[in-house]
C-alpha cells in the first residue's frame, strides 16, 4: 500500500504556536503534517536533566494540544531514541520534510542530531532546521553579528494560522511511560507552570506592573522574584521566543514609562543570545576549560564540602538560603547564581565541573548556552571577564538587610536578630542561650574561613591570569567570541 505523504515537525525547545517557522512551514505546504516531540531517553538521562525539566516540557505540550487539537494537529509525544522513533515514523508514512529549529545543545543532542542528518540524506528526507533567535550556526567570529541581530529581532512577527486537517492515523508506539508522567508531574507546586498561556501571563504581568521595580531590585534575592520578569523558563523551553518579547517590550517603550528597566530587560535578552552563540561555536564549554590555560589549575576535591554546599548548609546563611529557594522553586535572581559559583569555585576550592550539573538540575530555566558560559565566567576561568569574588556576608547585609529572604529558607535562624542574622557565628555563649540557639548545633559553623578563604582564591585565580598560556587563549577567545569594535 502507498504510504500516506506528510511533513513532520519536530518540537524541541520551541514549545510554543506563535511565531513558529516549523509550523509556518509546514501550513504552507499541501500535505497533512504530523508535529512531534521526542523524549529521547539518552538525553533525559544525562545528568544535567532533571524531573522539574521534563514536567515544564509535558506541560507546555499539553498547553500547545489544547490549541492545535480542533485542527486535528496535536503533538504526539513520543518516548525512546530519536534515531528509532524516526525510523519507525517512515514505516508508517513517506516523510517529505522535517521541519525543525536548530538547537545550540549539548554534545549529546548534536550527535543526535548528525544520525538524524544521515538518516535523513539515507531516506530522501528534506529535514530544514531555522535559526533561532538570532544564533548563527559555523560562524567563525562575531563580525556582524550585532548587525543581523538587530535585523532579526526587528523581523515580522509570524502570524501563525492553523488549517484543519483529516486526523491522521497514527499508532504511537512509542509512547510517554504513564510511571514517568505520574513522576515528572509529581512535585510541581512550587515551580513556575509551563506553557506558552502561562508565559504571557507572566510577560504581561511584568509588562504592565512588576517592571516599575525591576532595576531598583534586580539584585535583592527576596523581591526580585516579584520584580525581575522571571520569564527565563518560558524562554528556555521556547514557549516565548527572544523576538516576541523583545517586539513587546520596544511596544511598552512608547508608553514612556519605566524606560531605564525597560532597556535593562533588553540588553538581557540580547546577552541571552551571545551567550548561546558561544556555545553554539564551542560546546566545549560543558566539560572543557574554555581557556586551556586554566588546565593547571588544581582544586581540592572535597566532598564533604561540595554535599555541604548542595544542601545548603555551608554556615553562611545567604549562600544556604540561595541553595534552598533554588532547589525549591527553580528560580534564583542572577546577583545570587554568581555567589553560588563563586563560593563554590573560590572559597571551598571546588573544580566548576563538580557543581555544573547540580545547578543545571535545579534551574528550571536551564539552557545550556547559558548555563555553561556563566558558569565558567563566574569561576573565573575565561581568562577574559573580570574576576569577582562575591563575599558571601556583604550581600547578606546589602540585599538582605533585614534577612527576610534568609529567614524565609533557614528556618533554625527565625529567632535570630538581624544584628546576627548575617554572621550567626558571633551570637555570644550568653546570647546562644536568649535565643536558643546554638551554632554548630542547630545551624552549621562556618565550613570555611572567609577571610583566608578568599586570600588564597585570589592569589590562585590572579597567579593564574599570569601564565602564558592564559594570555595566549584570551586572544583566541576574544577573537572567537567577542565583537571587538
Ligand atoms: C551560573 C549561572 C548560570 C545561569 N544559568 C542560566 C540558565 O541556565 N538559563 C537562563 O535563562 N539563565 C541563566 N543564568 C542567567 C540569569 O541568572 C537568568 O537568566 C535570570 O536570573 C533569569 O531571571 P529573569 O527571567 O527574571 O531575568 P530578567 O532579568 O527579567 O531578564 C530577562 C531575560 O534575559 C535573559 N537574561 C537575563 N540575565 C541574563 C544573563 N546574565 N545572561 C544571559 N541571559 C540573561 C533571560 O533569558 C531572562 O529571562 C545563569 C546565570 C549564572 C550566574
Amino acid at each position: 500500500m502507498r504510504k500516506l505523504a506528510i511533513n513532520i515537525v519536530w518540537i524541541k525547545r520551541d514549545l510554543r504556536t506563535l511565531d513558529h517557522e516549523s509550523f509556518h512551514a509546514a501550513e504552507s505546504k499541501n500535505i497533512p503534517y504530523l508535529p512531534v516531540y521526542i523524549f529521547d531517553n539518552d538525553l533525559i538521562d544525562y545528568p544535567d536533566t532533571s524531573d522539574r525539566h521534563l514536567g515544564f516540557i509535558y506541560n507546555s505540550l499539553i498547553d500547545i494540544n489544547k490549541k492545535l487539537s480542533s485542527f486535528n494537529k496535536e503533538v504526539e509525544i513520543l518516548y525512546g531514541p530519536s534515531l528509532d522513533i524516526f525510523k519507525y515514523l517512515i514505516t508508517q508514512y513517506k516523510i517529505e520534510n522535517i521541519f525543525s529549529y536548530q538547537e545550540s545543545g549539548i554534545k549529546e543532542s548534536w550527535q543526535r542530531d548528525i544520525k538524524v542528518r544521515k538518516f535523513c540524506n539515507e531516506n530522501s528526507i528534506n529535514w530544514i532546521e531555522f535559526q533561532r533567535d538570532g544564533i548563527i550556526r559555523g560562524i567563525k567570529d562575531r563580525k556582524n553579528w550585532n548587525k543581523n541581530w538587530h535585523i532579526q529581532m526587528h523581523s515580522q512577527i509570524i502570524e501563525n494560522s492553523f488549517k484543519k486537517q483529516k486526523k491522521l492515523k497514527f499508532l504511537n508506539k512509542f509512547p510517554l511511560p504513564k510511571k514517568l508522567i505520574n513522576r515528572i508531574n509529581s512535585n510541581l507546586n512550587s515551580f513556575q507552570p509551563g506553557g506558552e498561556s502561562m508565559a504571557w501571563k507572566y510577560l504581561k504581568s511584568f509588562c504592565n506592573k512588576r517592571i516599575s521595580g525591576y532595576a531598583y531590585n534586580i539584585s535583592k534575592p527576596e523581591k526580585s522574584r516579584i520584580s525581575c520578569s522571571r520569564l527565563s523558563p518560558y524562554i528556555s523551553w521556547g514557549n516565548l521566543n527572544i523576538k516576541l518579547v523583545y517586539h513587546h517590550l520596544i511596544k511598552l517603550k512608547k508608553k514612556n514609562k519605566n524606560l531605564r528597566s525597560i532597556n535593562a530587560v533588553i540588553s538581557r535578552l540580547h546577552w541571552h543570545c551571545h551567550f548561546i552563540q558561544k556555545f553554539e561555536v564551542d560546546c566545549t564549554y560543558e566539560t572543557d576549560f574554555i581557556n586551556k590555560g586554566f588546565n593547571s589549575l588544581k582544586r581540592k576535591n572535597n566532598i564533604k564540602y561540595i554535599k555541604a554546599w548542595e544542601e545548603g548548609k555551608t554556615g553562611y546563611p545567604l549562600v544556604d538560603a540561595s541553595m534552598r529557594a533554588v532547589k525549591n522553586t527553580g528560580w534564583i535572581n542572577f546577583r545570587m547564581r554568581a555567589m553560588l559559583v563563586s563560593f563554590f569555585v573560590h572559597n571551598l576550592d571546588q573544580d566548576w565541573r563538580d557543581g555544573v550539573y547540580f545547578l543545571a538540575k535545579q534551574f528550571l530555566d536551564y539552557e545550556p548556552g547559558i548555563h555553561y558560559t556563566q558558569f565558567q565566567m563566574q569561576a573565573g576561568t575565561t581568562g577574559i571577564n573580570t574576576i569577582r569574588i562575591y563575599n558571601p556576608v556583604k550581600n547578606s547585609k546589602d540585599h538582605d538587610p533585614e534577612g527576610v529572604f534568609i529567614k524565609k529558607w533557614i528556618p533554625e535562624l527565625k529567632n535570630i536578630p538581624k544584628e546576627f542574622i548575617h554572621e550567626p557565628w558571633l551570637i555570644s555563649e550568653m546570647e546562644s542561650k536568649i535565643y536558643k540557639f546554638k551554632v554548630g548545633k542547630d545551624y552549621p559553623s562556618p565550613i570555611v574561613n572567609l577571610k583566608e578563604t578568599s586570600k588564597h582564591a585570589k592569589e590562585k585565580i590572579w597567579g593564574h591570569l599570569k601564565n602564558k598560556k592564559v594570555k595566549d587563549e584570551k586572544k583566541r577567545i576574544l577573537n572567537t567570541h567577542v565583537n571587538q569594535k
